[in-house]
């Protein structure tokens, strides 16, 4: 079926879905409705109205059949499947960065969204193998737009060249879009409604390595209620993607001493883009 009748044939099945609820596409009224058309079988009445359509099809078998040539096609196309399996939103089926940020640089699905000046949506690579996930837009980044900016993003910038990365060779992101009034740690629930965006643009970008900065940002993506020091040295795993979790660079600001540490980190880091990516090490 053509992509624009398709979606044609969506639009008017979700209409019909708002007047007649779900039960229009539950799979036995759809099988039903087709096998009145196909299989009279033993039914008198049933083969009656077949005989008849056969001799002298009318208005009211037309639509019947019409209907059912419908029915067929929304069984075919699995449609009823996914308008009724939890519809996805638009930008849930975004293909590609840009469409995304479209589709939800306007959120405000929660109280931060009311507060922002700019919405953070990441900046980098589109294909890149490897992301930096942060917490969420300060100031700066509120400011600008971007991730990353102030002088924690310029700490960043100075790890991520310590192990031969540029920042447009990677992907910035942070698990909220909208900065926290007074830069406190987002809230649960705040980070339960952006985390579906961040998760959207790792499935597209698919990168090999992740490397998440901080508690908040580790806790949050590897959805562990563990601590820092627990979770640092380890290797997860994030839909296909290596994740190894280090300090947040505004920590490593207010306390030089875990300089090292995280030096540590970014070295294993490093090593593991070497193996994977590089395919050497
Ligand atoms: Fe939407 Fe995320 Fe901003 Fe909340 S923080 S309004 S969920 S974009
Ligand atoms: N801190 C973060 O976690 N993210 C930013 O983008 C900036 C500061």
């Amino acid at each position: 079926m053509k992509d624009s009748i398709k979606k044609q044939l969506i639009e008017i099945l979700k209409t019909q879905k708002v007047i007649f609820g779900d039960e229009l596409f539950e799979e036995k009224y759809l099988n039903r409705r087709t096998r009145i058309i196909k299989e009279p079988g033993n039914n008198p009445e049933l083969r009656k109205n077949a005989e008849l359509k056969q001799n002298a099809p009318d208005a009211a078998d037309e639509k019947n059949d019409t209907t059912a040539y419908v029915y067929e096609k929304i069984k075919e196309e699995k449609i009823h499947e996914s308008l009724f399996s939890d519809s996805k939103k638009d930008w849930e089926i975004s293909e590609n960065l840009n469409d995304l940020y479209k589709l939800i640089c306007n959120c405000q699905k929660c109280a931060l969204g009311a507060m922002r000046n700019k919405f953070v949506f990441g900046s980098g690579c589109s294909n890149a193998d490897v992301m930096v996930i942060g917490e969420g837009p300060g100031a700066d980044e509120d400011a600008q737009g971007l991730p990353f900016v102030g002088r924690a993003g310029g700490l960043l910038t100075d790890i991520l060249k310590a192990i031969n990365f540029n920042r447009d060779e990677v992907y910035i992101a942070n698990i909220v879009k909208c900065r926290p009034p007074g830069n406190r740690t987002p809230l649960q629930q705040e980070m339960d409604a952006c985390l579906p965006y961040l998760k959207k643009q790792i499935g597209l970008i698919k990168p090999k390595l992740i490397l998440c900065l901080g508690l908040t940002a580790s806790q949050g993506l590897l959805k562990r209620k563990d601590s820092l020091t627990n979770m640092r040295g380890k290797v997860f795993e994030f839909e296909k993607a290596k994740v190894i979790v280090t300090f947040h660079p505004a920590a490593l600001l207010r306390n030089p001493n875990w300089k090292r540490d995280c030096w540590e980190d970014v070295k294993k880091f490093k090593k593991l883009y070497n193996q994977i990516v590089l395919k050497n090490g």
